[in-house]
C-alpha cells in the first residue's frame, strides 16, 4: 500500500515563510480534503510536492514508500508514482498526446506487458469518458488547450498513468457541474483501486459528489484542524473565521 507522508514541512517563497510546519499523510485508498482561505499557503503545499523551482523548502521532509523525494526533481517525483495534476511534470510541447501517454506510461511502469493495441483500446475508452474527441491524440500535449480540455486531459493522464498518489489543485475551478460530476465518477472508480487522493480546495463544491474521509484545513502555513465529512459541511456554512483564532 502506498503511503505520502509529509513530515514538518517547511518552506519560503522569495524569501517568506508560507508552509510553518506541515504534517500529512496519504494512503493509497485514502481520499483527503486540503482546505483552506485564499492564501493560507495551499497551493504552495502542492508545489512543493512537485518540486516547483521557486520554492524552497527550508525544513522538514517528504516521503512517498519511504523513499526521501524532499529534493528529488519533478520526474523522479513522478517516476516514483507522485502526480499532481496542475502542473504536469513530464510533458513536452510538441510531442503527440499518443505518443507522451504511452512514453510516461511505459516510464512508470516499466514490468508493464500491455501492448500498444490494449493500451490504445483503454486510452479510447476513458477518452470518450473524460468527453474528449479521438482525435485529441493526434494533438500535442497543452498545445492551444482550453481550459476545459487541459482539466479534461488531466483527469486522462492521471486514469492512464495509474499513479499511486494524486494531488488535484482546484481541480473543481473552471469546471462547469457536469464536469464536476465526471471527475467526481472517475475519482471515485480509482478510490476503489487503492491510489491515496490530496484534494486541495478553497470550496467545498467539488467535496459534494467525492466525499472525502478526511479533512484538513490549513491556515497561515499550519493545519489547524483535521476532521471529517462533517468538517467540510461547516466550512461551508460558516467560513473559515472560526477556524483563524486557533491557527
Ligand atoms: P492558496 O493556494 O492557499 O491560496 P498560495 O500557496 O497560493 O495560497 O499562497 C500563499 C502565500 O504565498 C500568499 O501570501 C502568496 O502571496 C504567496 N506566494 C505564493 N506563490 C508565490 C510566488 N510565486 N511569489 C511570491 N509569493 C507567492
Ligand atoms: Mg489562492
Ligand atoms: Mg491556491
Amino acid at each position: 500500500m502506498s503511503e505520502l507522508i509529509i513530515r514538518d514541512l517547511r518552506a519560503t517563497v522569495e524569501n517568506k515563510e508560507i508552509l510553518k510546519g506541515v504534517n500529512l499523510t496519504v494512503r493509497g485508498g485514502e481520499i483527503h480534503a486540503l482546505m483552506g482561505p485564499n492564501g493560507a499557503g495551499k497551493t504552495t503545499l502542492g508545489s512543493v510536492l512537485i518540486g516547483h523551482p521557486s520554492y524552497q523548502v527550508t525544513g522538514g521532509q517528504i516521503l512517498l514508500d519511504g523513499k526521501d523525494i524532499t529534493y528529488a526533481t519533478p520526474e523522479e517525483r513522478a517516476r516514483a508514482g507522485l502526480f499532481l495534476a496542475f502542473q504536469n511534470p513530464i510533458s513536452i510541447p510538441g510531442v503527440k498526446i499518443s505518443t507522451f501517454l504511452r512514453t510516461a506510461f511505459k516510464q512508470l511502469h516499466p514490468e508493464d506487458k500491455t501492448g500498444v493495441n490494449e493500451f490504445f483500446d483503454n486510452v479510447k475508452k476513458h477518452l470518450k469518458k473524460v468527453g474528449l474527441d479521438e482525435s485529441f491524440l493526434s494533438r500535442a500535449v497543452n498545445d492551444g488547450f482550453s481550459g476545459g480540455e487541459r482539466k479534461r486531459f488531466e483527469i486522462l493522464q492521471m486514469i492512464i498513468l495509474r499513479p499511486k498518489i494524486v494531488v488535484l489543485d482546484e481541480i473543481d475551478s473552471g469546471l462547469d457541474v457536469d464536469a464536476l460530476k465526471l471527475v467526481a465518477d472517475e475519482i471515485r472508480e480509482y478510490y476503489s483501486q487503492d491510489v491515496g487522493f490530496l484534494i486541495i480546495t478553497h470550496y467545498q463544491r467539488i467535496l459534494k459528489n467525492i466525499e472525502p474521509e478526511f479533512v484538513h484545513v490549513l491556515i497561515d502555513g499550519r493545519i489547524v484542524k483535521d476532521g471529517d465529512k462533517e468538517l467540510s459541511l461547516k466550512i461551508e456554512e460558516e467560513g473559515y473565521d472560526w477556524l483563524r483564532s486557533v491557527a
